[in-house]
């Protein structure tokens, strides 16, 4: 907050039907300690209530401790872009030379934190640990179970980064300027007319999915067109993109890319499937 009484602003958004950001709580506090996270998170909980929950934070140490307390430690998941500019900084340290260097060492890390299967996290950390054997070193010590698809074994939706927070600074900006009082009347009056604005969109959907979702999915349907399926065992089915093979399973909704599982669309696998 930059107005007259300062303090620093929490807020817990999650995303909607279509992708799009729901504030669902925020609050002022004179610091950013552990007790303050903690009473936030736990507020939180009670609205919350028994779902099972991801939170994408970054990992101070007042907000890795308080969010395993509340949520437990398998729920968190480490921003990445966080993660990205920690891994930046220690290559700043190493002295690594040159601009491209650094910018090959950023690619492989994409490569581990984005690969979806384990073969592949190992052939990116190969990839890395060839290069440097230190910044693989840096990777394994960094908690890569909280970050890495791969390694993160909960429902996370794809979501990488807090991004979802800088929105939420973003869409306050203004009203961060005024004092608490304005503010809390500000924020009610601007989240009334998100939920309506919401609310309208929603007439123009043409099913339960919204517009960018519908998408993801119509892009994913384009990307299997040069794929040959092959029939498999029961309700699963095996198909090839020419260089793997990977197995959709209709009934379970899952396919052995971890796409469908992890984002809760059909990834392009599944849509040659059910074509
Ligand atoms: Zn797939």
């Amino acid at each position: 907050m930059s107005g007259p009484y300062k303090g620093a602003l929490f807020s817990a958004s999650s995303y909607d039907a279509d992708n799009g950001m729901f504030p669902l709580a925020y609050d002022l506090f004179s610091s950013k300690n552990y007790e303050d996270w903690l009473w936030f998170l736990e507020k939180l909980k009670m609205v919350i209530g028994e779902r099972d929950v991801i939170i994408i934070f970054d990992r101070h140490q007042g907000i890795i401790h308080s969010v395993s307390e509340v949520f437990g430690s398998e729920n968190h998941a480490h921003c990445y872009r966080h993660i990205k500019e920690n891994f930046s900084s220690f290559l700043t340290k190493l002295n690594t030379k040159g601009r491209k260097v650094k910018e090959n060492a950023l690619q492989m890390l994409d490569s581990i934190a984005y690969a979806r299967l384990d073969c592949d996290y190992e052939v990116a950390m190969d990839t890395l640990r060839t290069f440097n054997h230190d910044l693989a070193k840096w990777v394994k010590e960094n908690n890569p179970q909280h970050w890495a698809i791969s390694k993160f074994k909960k429902m996370r939706w794809d979501k990488m980064t807090s991004n979802l927070a800088e929105s939420f600074n973003s869409w306050l900006r203004h009203e961060q300027h005024h004092n608490i009082c304005v503010f809390f009347i500000e924020h009610m009056d601007k989240l009334g007319s998100l939920l309506v604005e919401h609310k309208n969109g929603l007439v123009k959907w043409n099913g339960c999915i919204g517009p960018k979702i519908e998408e993801k999915i119509a892009l994913n349907i384009g990307k299997s067109e040069n794929y040959i399926t092959y029939l498999h065992l029961g309700s699963s089915m095996k198909e090839s993109n020419g260089k793997a093979f990977l197995e959709v399973d209709l009934m379970e909704r899952t396919c052995t890319c971890k796409a469908w599982q992890m984002f809760g669309i059909q990834c392009d696998h599944a849509c040659v499937v059910i074509r």
